[in-house]
């Protein structure tokens, strides 16, 4: 097995691990209906893309109705 040869320092440890910090969503205010949501994707809560619905939901679509 393959063994370290030297001890990595709390330093060195600690400097690599100075680029691992997670950077936060940017969420922009959807147009059609003024949610948030992640910039350059479907709106999750209207479905909406370019002030155009693109995804129907599925409180939109009755089930219940018999297509024969
Ligand atoms: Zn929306």
């Amino acid at each position: 097995m393959a063994v370290p040869q030297n001890k990595v320092t709390r330093s060195r440890r600690n400097m690599r691990r100075a680029h691992d910090a997670l950077t936060g969503a940017n969420p922009n205010e959807c147009p059609s209906c003024g949610e948030l949501k992640r910039p350059h994707h479907v709106c999750p809560s209207c479905g909406s893309y370019n002030d155009r619905e693109v995804v129907a939901q599925a409180d939109e679509i009755d089930l219940d109705d018999d297509a024969a």
